[in-house]
C-alpha cells in the first residue's frame, strides 16, 4: 500500500481527454487509476505514456461500463486496495449519440444520460465515503459548454451535461463541510476523436466562433483538472470553468 502521494479515479482514460489528464496527473506525481471501456491496448497505450513522463506515482487500470454500479465498486476498491486512500475522481467518461429530438430514439437519450451523468453518480457516491472520512476529497466533472448553452442536435447530451452542472453543485453543497470540493469543467470545443468525426466544414465554422481562434487541446482540459484538483484550490467549490478560449461568453 502506498499512503504517501495523492490517489486521483479517472474514467475514460483510455484516449483524448480522460487519457491526457491521465498522463498530466501522473506527471504530476499522483497514483492514477484508470478506467476505461473495453480497448485493452488503448488502455496500455494510457499506461506507457504515463510512465514515459517519469512521474514518481503508480498507475492501475479497472475495465468497466461506468453506468454499471459494479465498475465505480471495482475502482473504488482498486484505489483502496492498491493505494490506501481516495483523493481526487474526475468523471470524464462521455458519450455522444447527436441528432435532431424529432429522430432522437429513447435508448439514444437514455443511453447517453446513463453514461454521463449516472456514471458520475456511481462513482462521487461510492468515493465521497472514503473522502468524507479521511475528510479530504476534489470532485472534477467534466462537462460541457452544451452543458451550459444547450446545442441543436444534442438534446441528449446537453441534458447529460447540465445535468451534471446540478450534481456538482449539489454535492458541493453536501460535503464542503468535509473540506471535500466539487466543481465542473465545461470544456468549448477540443480536438479529440469525439470531434473528429464533425465535418471540416462544421470545425471551421466553429473556429471562427472561438475568439482565441483555434480549437483547445486536451492538455487545456487537463491543466484546468489539475488546478481543481490541487491542495491549494480547497476554498473553490460549486463552480462551473468554462475552458473554451472564449467561445462561451
Ligand atoms: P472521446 O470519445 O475521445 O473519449 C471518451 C472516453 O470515454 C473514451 O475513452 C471512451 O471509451 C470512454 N467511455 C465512453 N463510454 C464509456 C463507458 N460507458 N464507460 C467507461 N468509459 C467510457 O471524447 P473526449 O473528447 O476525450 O471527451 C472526454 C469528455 O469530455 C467527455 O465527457 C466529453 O463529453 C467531454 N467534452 C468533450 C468535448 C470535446 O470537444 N472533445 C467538449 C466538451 C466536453
Amino acid at each position: 500500500m502506498d499512503s504517501t502521494k495523492r490517489t486521483a479515479i479517472i474514467t475514460g482514460a483510455a484516449r483524448g481527454i480522460g487519457r491526457e489528464i491521465a498522463v498530466s496527473f501522473y506527471k504530476n506525481g499522483y497514483n492514477v487509476v484508470m478506467n476505461y471501456a473495453g480497448n485493452d491496448e488503448a488502455a496500455g497505450e494510457t499506461i506507457r505514456l504515463c510512465k514515459e513522463t517519469g512521474g514518481e506515482g503508480r498507475i492501475i487500470s479497472v475495465k468497466g461500463d461506468v453506468s454499471k454500479e459494479d465498475t465505480a465498486k471495482s475502482l473504488v476498491d482498486a484505489a483502496m486496495d492498491e493505494f490506501g486512500s481516495i483523493d481526487v475522481v474526475v468523471n470524464n467518461a462521455g458519450i455522444t449519440k447527436d441528432t435532431l429530438m424529432a429522430m432522437m430514439k429513447t435508448d439514444d437519450f437514455d443511453r447517453v444520460i446513463d453514461v454521463n451523468l449516472r456514471g458520475a453518480f456511481l462513482l462521487t457516491k461510492m468515493a465521497a465515503r472514503p473522502m468524507m472520512k479521511k475528510r479530504y476529497g476534489r470532485i472534477i466533472n467534466i462537462s460541457s459548454v452544451v452543458g451550459v448553452h444547450g446545442n441543436a442536435g444534442q438534446v441528449n447530451y446537453a441534458a447529460s451535461k447540465a445535468g451534471l452542472i446540478g450534481m456538482t453543485k449539489s454535492i458541493a453543497k453536501e460535503l464542503a463541510g468535509r473540506n471535500i470540493t466539487a466543481n465542473a469543467v465545461a470544456p468549448g470545443m477540443i480536438a479529440t476523436d469525439m470531434t473528429d468525426a464533425m465535418s471540416d466544414n462544421a470545425k471551421e465554422q466553429i473556429k471562427n466562433s472561438i475568439p482565441a481562434g483555434r480549437l483547445g487541446t486536451p492538455e487545456d482540459i487537463a491543466n484546468a483538472a489539475l488546478f481543481l484538483a490541487d491542495e491549494k484550490s480547497g476554498y473553490i467549490t460549486g463552480q462551473v470553468l468554462l475552458v473554451d478560449g472564449g467561445m462561451g461568453m
